[in-house]
């Protein structure tokens, strides 16, 4: 006998007929004699319903509030899903974040998961109970309901995975598995058997959806098995797992894109010592992410310009804390653009070999696409261009790196 976790995303979800389907799934599981712990999301497209509302009455919103309200879409398919369950004849119950407790940090809209108290599932998963846990939240040390960021009820599942010590956390979705790049930008996309936890984690952190990045980092900490697999059909998915298991490593193994970005530009910064440290210091205190930075000195080395990369849900934010820290920086204008994408090439192969940044550069030139800025580490290469020709700059380099199937 085992211990799965089993986690269930949006689509899956979405309506009674696929929440029948997901309890058959943990019944057959159960029937099987392996202990098992689900893990929901809300149903599809309710999350970003919940986020509007809370936007519209207010971009500025208070994120203790903005957590309540989004975190009740996943209350509702837990309790539905116990229900399909029992009805079933299998015994179940739901839990919120809260209930358990999952506690997590105070950072409202993306806390981080600090502890998770098991004992009371680990009774009821003895007794050969499903428990059925609500994925992307926690209670924070206010305590108050707080979120995960968007995705993060794959950062719930692996961290209950860790914590119940389970042998396997399944991530059932609506892909079969993770691919070389977005099965929905290219029919050329291969799905990957294997995937090592770093690459996974350049590919979540650079945008693929598929996984939240945190999950993987979490996985990749605590070794915890994560797979990929399909809600919908009985396919193998892909076993994120460590680089030595994986026997034939390519040079690229992915190429990933993000449209949730968006450029700022401080113009004309007086260029001495401290600048960068007034501009980035308030946006980390907002807990702002800043991404990609380029500096431009002017001719006379007097000023700089500054550009920066941030979330695209966190851009209004970013924009409020700079024009109000306006005196301090001492910038002239400032330039926004929300047009952009990030798409990258990610691989451990990179390390080994030259020449994979200046294909990326050559394929963009010949496509036409201008690189507005660039970023590498040592597995992966981004640049950001405008958002309009995101599918063409993927596309191509599926191709030009020999991932087309
Ligand atoms: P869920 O609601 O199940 O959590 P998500 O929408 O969050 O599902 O993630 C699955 C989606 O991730 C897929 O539908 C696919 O479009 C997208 N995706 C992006 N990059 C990849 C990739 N490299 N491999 C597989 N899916 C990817
Ligand atoms: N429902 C949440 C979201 O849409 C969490 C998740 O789906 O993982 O972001
Ligand atoms: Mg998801």
């Amino acid at each position: 006998m085992s211990r799965l976790v089993m986690k269930f995303g949006g689509t899956s979800v979405a309506d009674l007929a696929r929440i029948r389907n997901v309890a058959l799934k943990v019944k057959r599981e159960v029937d099987r004699g392996h202990q098992v712990a689900v893990v929901l999301s809300a149903m599809a497209g309710e999350t970003n319903k919940l986020v509007a509302w809370a936007r519209e009455l207010s971009p500025l919103h208070d994120a203790r509030e903005y957590d309540t309200v989004v975190s009740s879409g996943e209350q509702v398919t837990v309790g539905l899903l116990a229900i399909a369950l029992q009805h079933l004849g299998v015994p179940a119950r739901s839990w919120l974040g809260w209930q358990l407790p999952i506690h997590t940090s105070g950072m409202h809209g993306s806390a981080a998961i600090t502890g998770i108290e098991t004992k009371e599932i680990e009774a009821r998963l003895a007794q050969g109970q499903v428990a059925v846990v609500a994925g992307f939240q926690g209670l924070g040390p206010d305590n108050r309901i707080t979120t995960l960021g968007r995705g993060g009820s794959d950062t719930s599942a692996v961290a209950i995975a860790a914590a119940l010590k389970a042998d396997r956390c399944d991530i059932y979705t609506d892909v079969d598995g993770v691919y070389t790049t977005d099965p929905r930008i290219t029919p050329k996309a291969r799905k990957l058997d294997r995937i090592s936890y770093e690459e996974m984690l350049e590919m979540a952190s650079l945008g693929a959806k598929v996984l939240q990045t945190r999950s993987v980092e979490l996985a990749m900490i605590h070794r915890v098995r994560v797979q990929v697999l399909s809600s919908f059909e009985d396919l193998p998915g892909t076993l994120v797992c460590d680089e030595d298991e994986i026997v034939e490593q390519q040079l690229v193994s992915g190429i990933a894109y993000s449209r949730d970005e968006a450029k700022i530009t401080l113009v004309r910064v007086p260029d001495k010592p401290g600048v960068a440290a007034a501009i980035f210091g308030p946006l980390a205190d907002g807990g702002i992410n800043v991404d990609m930075i380029v500096q431009n000195t002017s001719e006379d080395g007097k000023f700089t310009d500054m550009t920066f990369t941030v979330g695209r849900a966190e851009f209004e934010r970013a924009i409020h804390i700079i024009e109000r820290n306006q005196s301090s920086i001492g910038y002239q204008k400032l330039l926004t653009d929300k047009g952009v994408a990030k798409v990258s090439v990610i691989g451990v192969g990179m390390r080994a070999h030259a020449g994979v940044a200046q294909a990326m550069f050559k394929t963009l030139a010949e496509k036409g696409i201008n690189i507005q800025v660039i970023s590498t580490s040592e597995i992966k290469i981004s640049v950001l261009i405008a958002a309009e020709f995101t599918d063409t700059a993927v596309r191509a380099l599926h191709t030009t790196y020999g991932l087309d199937k």
